[in-house]
Parts: structure tokens; C-alpha cells; sequence
């Protein structure tokens, strides 16, 4: 569903230049609901936005079914945006018309694509737990109910992938989960492709495999252990959940290369080398040996 290599994206204010990604692979399977991680400025809503058509990459190849997004032109991206992926924000004032009922709202995009669809905007509504206060105006709902239309709203369009910024950003944990599990529902049901980006590691535990963003790459992926647990089943007991459900593996692209987490780096003073054995099995990494071993090697 979306393949990123060496996914370049540069912003240019003034004289300045910030390289908020710098060569990311990701490869997103049909029909997996996956979450990207990764602290603040580590690039994934730079991602997200690439992915979303709302953005463009500078460098690099992105993309997602058929569509290049390196290549597509502007007529076309509008035309992306409308069919192919649903975005969701944490900021959901961005999806909704407070003054419309929930109903209005999800048959917005419906009409500005010219496909008016009353009954599936209906069972979108029913389907997010909000069939009694479809007519309701926004105004007269709480955040996570308004978090709940603007999913919907999302998927008005019927989308193949739906893309969320922290969605769960600015709601209550049982808000969160109660969103989680609707995500949950739309990926099984109507095999939507779900990447969601946060960096809330206790929604890891829901999804089937969570990637960590360092410094605009891809550093660490985690796999469930098991994937027919859920975190709840699986008992996160203390530490991170990742740890308790999921396996980590470090990323190596394609011509080898890896990303060593800077700790590491820090507690062994390795500066811009590093010495590199092999015994069959095992790879080893440590600080250089000094410049004599060096020199007598
Ligand atoms: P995250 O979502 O992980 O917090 P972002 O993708 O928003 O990270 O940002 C990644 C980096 O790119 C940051 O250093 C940020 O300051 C920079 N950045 C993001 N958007 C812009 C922009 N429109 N103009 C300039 N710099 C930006
Ligand atoms: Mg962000």
C-alpha cells in the first residue's frame, strides 16, 4: 500500500534549511493497521503529511497503490486527496463545521465529490457509536464524540488508507481506547490500511507493529509477539509496553546500513568510526582500538 525509499523532505524558510526527513524507508502493507512513533521533531507528521498529499517530498521515491507522489501532478493530487487516503488530525477543529450536524458533516466531503451517499453516512455514524446524536450539532458534542464524527467524516469518501496524526492527542485514556478499538473495527471489517502516528506508547500495545522515527529515518521496528493478544490480554506489567508485547529489531535499508542509537554511541565514546568483527555468527560492534592497534593490524 505505501512504499517509501530514501524519502527526502527539506523546508526552506529564509536562508535556513531543516531536513525533516533524511531518507526514510517504510513499507506499509494492504491491510495492516500499523503506528509510527517517534519524539517531537523526529519528522511524522512531515511524514503523514507526504503520505496525505497535503505536502510534497523533495528528493527521494513515496508511493501509495498506484500513485508515484514524487510525480503526481497538482489535478491529480486534489484527486488523491478526495478518494484515495481519509486524514485525521489530533486537532480535529481542522475536519469539522461546528455548526452542521454530525450527519452534515460527514456528507460534506460526500458532496464536494459529488457522490452523496445518505445511508453509508448514516452507517459510518452508527459505526462510530453515534447513531442517537447524528443530528445533533457538533457544538452539542464532547471532544471525543466530535474525535468520533471526524472519523467518520474521514471515511465518507471510502478510502483505502486512512492516515491520524495523534488522534488520541487531546482525549482521555478511555477515549483513546474507545478510538482505538474503532480503528480496530474499520481495519478488520472493511480492510481498511491504518498508519497512525503518536508518540504515546501505550497505544502500541493495539496495533500489529509499531516503527520508531529518529531524527527523520526509520530506527527500530516492533513486532507482536503474538498478534492475536492485545495489550490487555498480554499483561503490560510495569516498564513499556513495548517491551511486554512487541519484539524490537533495528532497520537495515538495503545497501546495509543502520541506525545505532546515540546512548549507545555516547557510553562507548564512539565518534564518526567504529571497529566491526564478524565470528560467523555474530556481529560486534565497538569504539575503534587505538590508533597503534590500528596501525599494527
Ligand atoms: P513531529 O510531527 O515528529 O513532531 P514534524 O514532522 O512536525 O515532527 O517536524 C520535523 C522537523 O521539521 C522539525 O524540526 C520541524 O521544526 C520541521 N518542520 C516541520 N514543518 C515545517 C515547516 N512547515 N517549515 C519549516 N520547518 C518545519
Ligand atoms: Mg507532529
Amino acid at each position: 500500500m505505501i512504499q517509501c525509499e530514501g524519502l527526502v523532505k527539506i523546508y526552506k524558510a529564509d536562508d535556513l534549511e531543516v531536513v525533516a526527513l533524511q531518507g526514510l524507508n517504510l513499507t506499509v502493507k494492504q491491510g495492516e493497521m500499523m503506528a509510527i512513533i517517534g519524539n517531537s521533531g523526529s519528522g511524522k507528521s512531515t511524514l503523514l503529511n507526504i503520505l496525505g498529499g497535503l505536502d510534497r517530498p523533495s528528493a527521494g521515491q513515496v508511493k501509495v497503490g498506484p500513485w508515484d507522489l514524487l510525480k503526481v501532478d497538482d489535478k491529480d493530487l486534489v484527486k488523491y486527496k478526495r478518494d484515495t487516503v481519509g486524514f485525521i488530525w489530533q486537532n480535529n477543529a481542522r475536519n469539522l463545521l461546528p455548526f452542521l450536524t454530525a450527519l452534515e458533516n460527514v456528507e460534506m466531503p460526500m458532496t464536494f465529490a459529488g457522490k452523496m451517499d445518505r445511508p453509508y453516512a448514516k452507517q459510518l455514524l452508527e459505526w462510530v457509536g453515534l447513531k442517537e446524536r447524528m443530528h445533533n450539532k457538533l457544538t452539542q458534542l464532547s471532544g471525543g464524540e466530535q474525535q468520533r464524527v471526524a472519523i467518520a467524516i474521514s471515511l465518507a469518501n471510502r478510502p483505502q488508507l486512512l492516515l491520524a496524526d495523534e488522534p488520541t492527542g487531546s482525549v482521555d485514556s478511555r477515549t483513546s481506547d474507545i478510538i482505538m478499538d474503532i480503528f480496530r473495527k474499520f481495519n478488520k471489517e472493511l480492510g481498511l490500511t491504518i498508519v497512525i502516528v503518536t508518540h504515546d506508547l501505550s497505544l502500541a500495545g493495539k496495533v500489529d507493529r509499531v516503527v520508531a522515527i529518529r531524527d527523520g529515518l526509520t530506527s527500530t521496528e516492533f513486532l507482536k509477539r503474538n498478534p492475536n493478544l492485545d495489550s490487555a490480554e498480554a499483561g503490560t506489567i510495569g516498564g513499556s509496553p513495548l517491551d511486554e508485547v512487541h519484539e524490537a529489531f533495528v532497520v537495515v535499508d538495503r545497501v546495509g546500513r543502520l541506525q545505532i542509537p546515540k546512548e549507545y554511541l555516547k557510553a562507548l565514546e564512539i565518534g564518526d568510526k567504529a571497529s566491526m568483527e564478524f565470528d560467523g555468527d555474530t556481529i560486534t560492534i565497538r569504539a575503534p582500538k587505538s590508533l597503534e592497534g590500528e596501525e599494527s593490524a
